[in-house]
């Protein structure tokens, strides 16, 4: 059995993905507002002005950003710099 270490709260849980079961909700639903946000806006703001306008903390932009799925708009991934480096999963 493995623990996974959640991104958003830091408790360990048993369960697939990033994030542990109870911010899976929220993980979602930032992660859908993050997607149409940039699908309408682009990534061009820059990671601090869309966490403004969202709502969502860097810290999990960077993580979405860091997803698979994104590879769709990869012209638009190409123009943003990313404040903290790699990402710790
Ligand atoms: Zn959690």
């Amino acid at each position: 059995m493995e623990f996974n270490k959640c991104t958003r709260c830091g408790n360990f849980y048993l369960a697939e993905g990033n994030v542990c079961p109870k911010c899976k909700t929220k993980d979602t639903l930032e992660y859908s507002t993050f997607k149409n946000y940039i699908q309408e806006n682009g990534l061009e703001d820059g990671i601090d002005t869309i966490s403004g306008k969202t709502g969502i903390s860097v810290k999990n932009l960077n993580r979405f950003l860091s997803y698979e799925g994104l590879g769709d708009c990869p012209d638009k991934l190409g123009n943003i710099s990313l404040k903290s480096g790699k990402i710790d999963l």
